[in-house]
């Protein structure tokens, strides 16, 4: 018997006639002689009518209280899913992550998992039943409820599949894989047959959110068989797998983009040592992870100009950590720019291909982009611009690099 865990994503279960569908679908799976471990979403666009009613209540929710009403949207995909699949004659339960037994640490809204025990997962499946499993929510050891970070269920599926051991993770969503950059702003990308772990990870964590980079992570430390596919077709997806030689042999396999960062500038800060450690310190003492930093240095007068870049959602707290630290260092001013976007160019052949760098800066510049920070790893080139120029930056670097091109 082969063991599948499929995660189904909220435009998959966005309507009852969805919900059916995927029961279908299972029903299918599961009558082959499969045995079938579903992980459901909320339902397409609930997770974000929830944080727009919390905010309606309060500047600053309180994070407990967050996942508690997060973690509401899975509940109700998952009873659905489960009574669909008792309509078509397979017996299925729904679970919660407290029922699996995803227990997490503390760190509400973007919990950790720290383990997984799935018992009643395993006895539902001795006894031929269909599990149904909220995706995004796990349990604190004090039995608070969390959740893993926006886009967790594919977290919770890669876990999951971990967990039992099972022979595949598929995760179904609105398009056909993952394709060499967005399908939504560039319509000759392509989809890729293949992505090793190393590309998926850094695509993910650059803002290409077809997966969440924490479950890219957890499938590679666990070697889980990923497979991303069309929840609207039958076609094969896109596998996530180990890297091999092959891979190597092209320089770019995709392109990110995320405009979900701020920038911050303090100008006029004493050039001596000591100076960036304070500022970061205070910043990472407030949870706050910092991208990229890039500091300029006037030979004449002394002083540094220190730029950074932090999550859009850490906006408000970074401000006041700079304003105190700016203060403190006597500091000529600061400014914050959130209207910028990080554009990254992934690709395992970097390592073996020159050229990649200069290429991407001629490419933006021959559009009139201007690049404010860069910054690289062996397989990845990342540059900050104006945000108004993302989709046309994306655009002409996936025509240089004749990504649409098998
Ligand atoms: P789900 O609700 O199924 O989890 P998501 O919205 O989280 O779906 O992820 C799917 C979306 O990711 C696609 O609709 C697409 O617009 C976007 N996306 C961004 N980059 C890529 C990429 N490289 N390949 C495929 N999809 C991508
Ligand atoms: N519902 C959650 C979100 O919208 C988790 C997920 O869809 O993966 O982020
Ligand atoms: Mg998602």
């Amino acid at each position: 018997m082969v063991l599948i865990v499929q995660k189904y994503g909220g435009t998959s279960v966005g309507s009852a006639e969805r919900i059916r569908a995927v029961a279908e679908h299972t029903a299918e799976t599961f009558r082959k002689g499969n045995m079938v471990v579903l992980v459901v979403s909320a339902m397409g666009g609930e997770t974000d009518r929830l944080i727009s009613l919390a905010h309606e209540l309060s500047s600053n929710p309180h994070e407990r209280e967050m996942d508690m009403l997060l973690s509401s949207g899975e509940r109700i995909s998952a009873a659905l899913t489960a009574m669909a699949l008792n309509e078509q004659g397979i017996k299925a339960m729904s679970f919660t992550g407290r029922q699996v037994g995803i227990i997490t640490d503390t760190s509400h809204t973007e919990a950790k998992i720290e383990k997984v025990t799935a018992d009643r997962v395993k006895q539902a499946i001795d006894n031929g039943i269909v599990p149904v499993i909220c995706g995004f929510q796990g349990i604190t050891e004090n039995s608070d409820v969390t959740t893993l970070g926006r886009g967790g269920s594919d977290l919770t599926a890669v876990a999951v599949a971990a967990a039992l051991h099972a022979d595949l993770c598929e995760i179904y969503t609105d398009v056909e894989g993952v394709f060499t950059t967005d399908p939504d702003i560039v319509s000759e990308a392509r989809k890729l047959d293949m992505i090793s772990y190393e590309e998926m990870l850094e695509l993910a964590s650059l803002g290409a959110k077809v997966l969440q980079a924490r479950s890219v992570e957890f499938a590679k430390k666990y070697d889980v068989r990923v497979v991303v596919k069309s929840s609207f077709s039958s076609n094969p997806g896109t596998v996530v797998t180990r890297e091999d030689k092959e891979m190597e042999k092209v320089a770019v396999s995709g392109i990110a983009y995320d405009k979900n960062q701020t920038k911050f500038t303090i100008m006029g800060v004493p050039d001596r040592p000591g100076i960036a450690a304070a500022l970061f310190r205070n910043i990472a003492e407030a949870g706050i992870v910092v991208d990229m930093i890039v500091q300029n240095i006037s030979s004449d007068e002394k002083l540094a100009d220190i730029s950074f870049t932090v999550p859009e959602t850490d906006t408000a707290k970074t401000r006041d950590i700079v304003e105190k630290v700016a203060r403190e260092l006597n500091a000529a001013g600061i400014s914050t720019d959130k209207n910028i976007a990080k554009i990254s160019i992934v690709g395992v052949g970097m390592r073996t291909h020159s050229g990649v760098a200069a290429k991407t800066f001629q490419t933006l510049s021959d559009s009139g982009i201007n690049i404010m920070m860069i910054s690289t790893s062996e397989i990845k080139i990342s540059c900050v611009i104006d945000s108004k120029y993302t989709e046309l930056a994306v655009r002409v670097l996936h025509n240089a690099f004749e990504l649409e091109k098998e």
